[in-house]
């Protein structure tokens, strides 16, 4: 019943850990549909604190924009109702500017490095 955010995730198709470089199973973002990259954040789109037990695979940039757009109390009240969250101009902006960025962008990287 617990431990479902450890690796096993609800992707369809079987896992390889050890496939690191190899674009395997790819789960889509919760929030901008891109597929995943290298770092899949699994996201509580009701906040743990607030008795949230789902989660959703993201990227780090996306959950950071939620995180900077909303309170928790927004959070819980959208909870996994992403299209309200999409409703936010400043999300859809984000992810509209964001739809064009490899899967392993996040704003701290800020140049190309591969
Ligand atoms: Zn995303």
């Amino acid at each position: 019943m617990a431990r479902k955010h450890s690796k096993h995730g609800p992707s369809p198709v079987a896992y390889d850990e050890d496939e690191q470089d190899a674009p395997v199973a790819v789960v889509p973002c919760w929030l901008c549909g891109r597929p995943t990259g290298k770092t899949v954040i699994w996201h509580h789109p009701v906040p743990k604190s607030r008795g949230g037990r789902d989660v959703v695979p993201m990227h780090p940039i996306c959950q950071q924009t939620l995180m900077v757009n909303f309170t928790n109390a927004e959070l819980q009240r959208h909870g996994m109702d992403v299209e309200s969250l999409l409703a936010n101009p400043a999300v859809r902006k984000f992810v509209d500017w964001v739809a064009n960025k490899e899967p392993d962008f996040t704003a701290t990287t800020a140049k190309k490095q591969r």
